[in-house]
């Protein structure tokens, strides 16, 4: 599937440092792998690409809703007692419907555990935008302070 980047999505890419190419080769790699979620009207995939993961969301016709990315790497899901919430998100590759659940997630060698959505069948699990673009990159960036 061929990428399509409006006006506004190029401008969301560029204050947010992405690359075209990088959004595109995540959406390729997602149709090939099947390794996404959807809602039914967008999918969202990633990509570990260099030092950070990179997420496209996406309709059917390719046109790019938004991305944005990482640096922290995402572990094995954390099993959790409680019931999990079932999410508006669906794994393409096992039909299953994914569940608000939690992630092992590491970066500059400490590891926390945060909120993902999660594939309870094969474990896979994607950061929502709010959650990456905020509380991940304030996580992210007090990591590097204490190292700094
Ligand atoms: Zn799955």
């Amino acid at each position: 599937m061929d990428a399509k980047f409006s006006a506004n999505a190029k401008d969301l890419l560029g204050k947010r440092g992405l690359k075209e190419a990088d959004v595109a080769d995540v959406i390729n790699t997602a149709t090939t792998s099947k390794r996404r979620i959807t809602n039914g009207k967008e999918c969202l995939a990633k990509k570990r690409i260099g030092e950070v993961t990179v997420y496209a969301l996406y309709d059917a016709s390719g046109d790019i809703k938004s991305a944005y990315s990482h640096r922290m790497v995402l572990g094995e899901p954390v099993k959790t007692t409680e019931t999990p919430e079932v999410s508006e998100w669906e794994c393409v590759h096992c039909k299953e419907k994914a569940i608000q659940g939690t992630v092992n997630m590491t970066y500059m060698g400490i590891t926390r555990s945060g909120p993902a959505i999660v594939c309870p069948k094969c474990g896979d699990s994607w950061v929502e935008e709010y959650l990456a673009t905020k509380t991940i990159a304030a996580a992210e960036g007090l990591f590097e302070k204490k190292k700094a």
